[in-house]
């Protein structure tokens, strides 16, 4: 008999530019640039969504809200998220932790993992001691090096809740 346990990985990055509040794991981070996107920009909550929908090889964020399409037009992603954990909870399958690593050189993160975490846990309906939010600089390498973007990657482990698995 299989584990039943499942593992996805995500990837996003988005661009800054000025005027637009920076969203952050669907917490409004002050800073003077935000993220650019079809959505709320939020890369570190589309690379969990992904992570998830990796897991269980349902495609990615894009597939599912595709930025053609006007119902999602300046969406909050926990929007996505709510999706996301709905269609995952639709096919039998139950969170066990999401792990996320969010790069920016600014704004110093470090003071917002915590809510980050918290955010990510309520929309996830998962106790706080199963997610976790990190926070790295990429040390002045590259266009995140240089300030211009933020970009977050994820990884998500999900079990079944059947007895039996092909
Ligand atoms: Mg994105």
């Amino acid at each position: 008999m299989s584990s039943g346990f499942r593992v996805g990985t995500g990837f996003d990055a988005h661009r800054l530019a000025p005027g637009r509040p920076l969203m952050l794991g669907g917490v409004a981070v002050p800073h003077d640039r935000g993220l650019v996107g079809h959505s709320d920009g939020d890369c570190l909550l589309h690379a969990v969504c992904d992570a998830l929908l990796g897991a269980v090889a349902a495609g990615d964020l894009g597939e599912h809200f595709p930025s053609s399409d006007p119902r999602w037009r300046g969406a909050p992603s926990l929007t996505f998220v709510a999706e996301v954990r709905r269609l995952l909870a639709d096919r039998g399958f139950v969170i066990e932790n999401v792990d996320a690593t969010v790069v920016a050189e600014e704004p110093r993160l470090a003071p917002h993992l915590a809510a980050f975490r918290a955010s990510l846990a309520e929309a996830l309906g998962l106790e706080a001691g199963r997610v976790s939010v990190k926070a790295k600089s990429s040390d002045g390498l590259g266009a995140i090096g240089r300030g211009e973007g933020i970009a977050a990657q994820a990884v998500a482990l999900v079990s079944s809740r059947r007895e039996t698995r092909a």
